[in-house]
């Protein structure tokens, strides 16, 4: 079906990963200068069990 007229429930942003170098997608617009990670560079370090 069209989207017409419908709205992306968010928008992403191309970028490209500070720590892989992978291109990757984010919800908010890259800054330059500042460091992008994808999402499985950017989810929090959670201790091992
Ligand atoms: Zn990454």
């Amino acid at each position: 079906m069209d989207e017409e007229g419908g709205r992306p429930e968010k928008e992403m942003f191309d970028a490209v990963c500070s720590k892989c170098g992978k291109p990757c997608q984010v919800p908010f617009r890259p800054t330059e200068g500042r460091p992008v990670y994808c999402r499985d560079c950017y989810r929090p370090r959670r201790p091992r069990f």
